[in-house]
């Protein structure tokens, strides 16, 4: 293999763990993993980080782009550019909020073809199963999305209904019959429809309306479906850590069950949100300081198996004032890594724990073999970090459509210094390339 590319850095976190090395690139690939000292081979570039610590690119498997039809809240343009600068290298994108939402092969196509000119990173989908669309399913499978995703409890827009919990077996008997994966917004619409809900400001009020109790229950019910039909499922956003135990019991009992959280449950607190800040609000939502404790600890003893955004934005105008009626959504993907970093680093884990969660972890998910981990073979993307340097957010310098943001003012640890895909720095000091990201479609 010829080597073009030499990345050299005193710490460099490989599968084996972090070590100084030198990688060396041939084209798109990683063609080796060199000791630090090794000879840079002839007609090859040296690209020396320092003591920055290299990491593979970042896998989001939670983005809603919303691109074509809600433009104005997000795109593929703006969103891959966010990514890229958090050190996001792969996204998957979520099949609603964008018109069409991508529940048909036809409507697919109508998003590939409008994000194909404005990927800055690698790009996949995920389907979506509505009550309507089971003999979509399959067609949507062969032509390479990721997995679908359904609601339990009403989406938020009238294009994307809920599953009954009838019609979730129905998709679900439909999806494992070819060996798909279902991702569920998990939330009991009768323990939401019988919490209080009162409108205002006030977010213990909010906090009321989506009750633990939502969560537990209905990953109960799809803990049980799944066991019933042998079916792959994934919790999407996990908020309540009283449903931990109950999932940890259905791995250990063999279920196909995964799980993701995101970092506004794992960084912020419900303690600390000011009345009428909407831009807290998402759904499930944020919970106490006790609740985030029991979550970490659910990512350290392997229940929770990776962190990504949920990355969900709209324009200013939808953030109202009161909990009840604003948008639902939180936008992080360009803080992502610096806000779980920062975090992780404070509660005694490593970055290697941090690239396990959201790089190899989402990887593993969606079945990408050629992304999240530095070893040969695989796709030459990575993340370069400053894991001491500090910054201070300022919605100014975020790359996303609409620059709201829970974390204004937050300072965290970890700059991201230059962001690499498939062996071109697309990153470099906050300067962004040309896109040159690619579509993906699931591969096995
Ligand atoms: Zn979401």
């Amino acid at each position: 293999m010829d080597v073009n590319l030499v990345l050299r850095s005193t710490r460099v976190i490989t599968p084996e763990g972090t070590r100084p090395a030198s990688i060396a690139v041939s084209g798109e690939t990683i063609a080796a993993v060199l000791p630090y000292d090794a000879e840079v081979p002839d007609g090859a570039r040296l690209e020396d980080v320092g003591d920055d610590v290299v990491l593979p690119g970042l896998v989001d498997t939670h983005v809603h782009v919303n691109d074509p039809g809600r433009t104005e809240w997000e795109g593929f343009w703006t969103a891959t550019r966010a990514a890229a600068a958090g050190g996001i290298t792969t996204l998957l994108d979520m099949p609603l909020n964008s018109l069409p939402p991508t529940t048909t092969v036809e409507n697919l196509r109508v998003k590939q073809e409008v994000a194909r000119s404005k990927a800055h990173i690698d790009v996949g989908f995920w389907g979506g199963a509505l009550p309507d669309n089971v003999k979509d399913l399959r067609p949507l499978h062969d032509t390479g999305v990721f997995g679908f995703k359904c609601f339990l409890s009403p989406s938020g827009v009238e294009e994307f209904p809920e599953l009954d919990q009838e019609q979730l077996a129905t998709s679900l008997a439909e999806i494992s019959g070819f060996d798909g994966l279902m991702i569920v917004h998990a939330e009991d619409p009768h323990h939401l429809a019988a919490a209080p809900q009162r409108s205002g400001g006030a977010y213990a009020d909010f906090l009321a309306s989506r009750p633990r109790d939502a969560e537990n229950t209905a990953i109960e019910n799809l803990v049980n479906q799944a066991r019933r039909l042998n079916a792959r499922v994934h919790v999407l956003h996990l908020s309540s850590s009283d449903a931990l135990p109950l999932i940890a019991a259905a791995k250990a009992e063999g279920v196909k069950i995964t799980v993701e959280s995101c970092p506004h449950f794992l960084t912020l607190t419900a303690e600390e949100i000011p009345d009428g800040a909407t831009e807290f609000k998402c759904c499930p939502p944020i919970r106490e300081a006790a609740n985030q404790d029991a979550l970490w600890q659910g990512l350290a003893d392997g229940t929770i198996d990776c962190i990504v955004s949920d990355h969900s934005p709209s324009t200013a105008d939808l953030k109202t004032p009161d909990f009840a009626s604003a948008w639902g959504g939180i936008s992080s993907l360009q803080l992502g890594l610096p806000a779980i970093w920062t975090e992780a680093r404070r509660r005694g884990h490593t970055l290697e724990d941090v690239v396990r969660w959201m790089s190899e972890g989402p990887a593993r998910l969606a079945g990408l073999t050629r992304k999240g981990a530095i070893e040969a073979g695989r796709d030459a993307d990575f993340a370069v970090l400053a894991p001491d340097a500090t910054f201070t957010v300022d919605p100014a310098e975020l790359q996303h459509r609409n620059r709201i943001t829970a974390y204004a003012g937050k300072t965290l640890s970890g700059v991201v210094t230059s962001t690499w895909l498939r062996g071109e720095r697309i990153v470099d000091r906050g300067t962004l390339a040309e896109p040159t990201g690619r579509l993906l479609e699931r591969n096995n």
